[in-house]
């Protein structure tokens, strides 16, 4: 069959990689390349299993990068804590390392199969299930690009991300994002020196609401990521960009963090931390996958990992039903749904400390880092983060 794949993102490009060898795959993606910049993700979980299956987790291994740990800064500069990441890679089997996301996206072009038609700067602006058409009288979906072309395929995958505007029509009444109480903005510059400083160890502010990370993504780049509370009056637009509030609302975390926010670019991520919640994830021809399904939000740390995974799960699916696309889509439901559920669960119970609220809740997660230092508390609680 024919399947149009809307978004060349982490799930479009894993789920065309799987489809590839029984069908004809075409991939839309709205940016006119691969999305550079980006935040370092953890990659571990059912995601790392899915890419084992797949045969591309070396590629995207030699990609990754190992942390030592995190360190802990106070607003003077000093150091107030670190935990080491060893633990949780030994409860995980050695299943877990760091990746930047723009890598994840590079190492899936990589080994995507050469029959799939991949087309950047292709905006879907519309789709619909055809229903019943022709002779064959056979199921059909369309999509429309904003340049006019239409597309027509016997499957259409909506890959597009938290904010898709498929899933209202899939799923009508959950469109919207449901946000978690947090505003998120990272990018990543050129600082040598401050990659050389900062280490082997991910920085992260001990500070009382809003909270800056920064780290060495290699030798000449720093990564940086702010995150704030803002419960209640953030809605669910996307906020714009603006370099000016970033630098004024997040100087004064760390003296390092002050640095990384004086080189801040002009553009760079922004957006409220969001889970997207949908009771079906197709109907008829059109499907979702990837965060445009069930997108668990940073605070779970699986996204791409449960993206990967869910579009392994989707593939399987389609490939046990052969011709029978509704019942694979169903049995994908099915299959995948429980798991999904958990991770989104865990990242809605990260939400109420994920940036201490007051002062005594940062006394309070100082205090759990020290017991974490414990090697059982350590194995209790790196286990449970795995498990998760
Ligand atoms: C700051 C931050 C930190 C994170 N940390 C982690 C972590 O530690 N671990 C982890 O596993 N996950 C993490 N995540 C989550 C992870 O990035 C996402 O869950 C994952 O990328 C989902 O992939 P996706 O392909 O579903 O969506 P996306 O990566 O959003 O891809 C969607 C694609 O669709 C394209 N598109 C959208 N609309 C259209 C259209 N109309 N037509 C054509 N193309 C379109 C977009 O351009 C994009 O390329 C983090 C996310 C953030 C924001």
């Amino acid at each position: 069959m024919d399947v149009t794949i809307i978004g060349g993102g982490i799930a479009g490009l894993a789920l065309a990689h799987e489809l590839a060898p029984d069908h004809d795959v075409t991939v839309l993606e709205s940016s006119p390349g691969p999305r550079g910049g980006g935040y370092m993700i953890d990659f571990f979980g059912p995601g790392f299993y899915a890419a084992e299956r797949m045969g591309i987790l070396e590629e995207l291994r030699s990609r990754g990068h190992e942390f030592e740990g995190v360190r802990y800064g106070t607003p003077d500069g000093v150091d107030s804590g670190r935990i080491d990441v060893g633990p949780l890679v030994q409860a995980a089997g050695g299943r877990y390392f760091s990746i930047l996301r723009p890598e994840v996206e590079l190492g899936l072009l990589a080994v995507l199969p050469a029959s799939v038609d991949l087309r950047y700067g292709a905006q879907v602006v519309a789709v619909r299930d055809a229903g019943l058409e022709g002779a064959a009288r056979a199921r059909r979906a369309v999509v429309e690009l904003a340049d006019g072309t239409i597309l027509d395929s016997d499957l259409v995958v909506a890959c597009d991300g938290v904010r898709s505007p498929v899933r209202e029509q899939v799923s009508p009444g959950h469109g919207a994002i449901v946000p978690m109480g947090y505003r998120v903005a990272s990018y990543l510059y050129e600082d040598p020196e401050l990659a050389a400083e900062l280490g082997e160890r991910m920085l992260m502010t001990d500070t009382v609401r809003r909270v800056g990370w920064a780290y060495a993504a290699d030798d000449t780049r720093v990564g940086v990521m702010l995150a704030e509370r803002v419960e209640g009056a953030a809605g669910t637009k996307r906020p714009e960009p603006d370099r000016e509030r970033l630098q004024r609302d997040f100087t004064g975390l760390h003296p390092q963090v002050d640095r990384a926010l004086a080189h801040a670019p002009e553009s760079f991520y922004d957006d409220l931390v969001a889970q997207a919640i949908a009771p079906r994830w197709s109907r008829g021809r059109i499907a979702l996958a990837g965060d445009a399904a069930h997108a668990p939000s940073l605070l779970a740390g699986q996204g791409t990992s449960v993206a990967i995974a869910g579009a392994e799960a989707l593939a399987r699916s389609l490939r046990a039903t052969g011709p029978h696309v509704e019942a694979g889509l169903a049995e994908y439901e099915r299959r995948w749904r429980p798991t999904v559920e958990k991770v989104q669960r865990s990242g809605r119970r990260s939400a109420s400390f994920f940036t201490p609220s007051s002062p005594a809740q940062l006394r309070l997660q100082q205090i759990g880092r020290r017991t974490l230092g414990l090697p059982g508390v350590s194995r209790l609680v790196t286990r449970t983060f795995i498990a998760a």
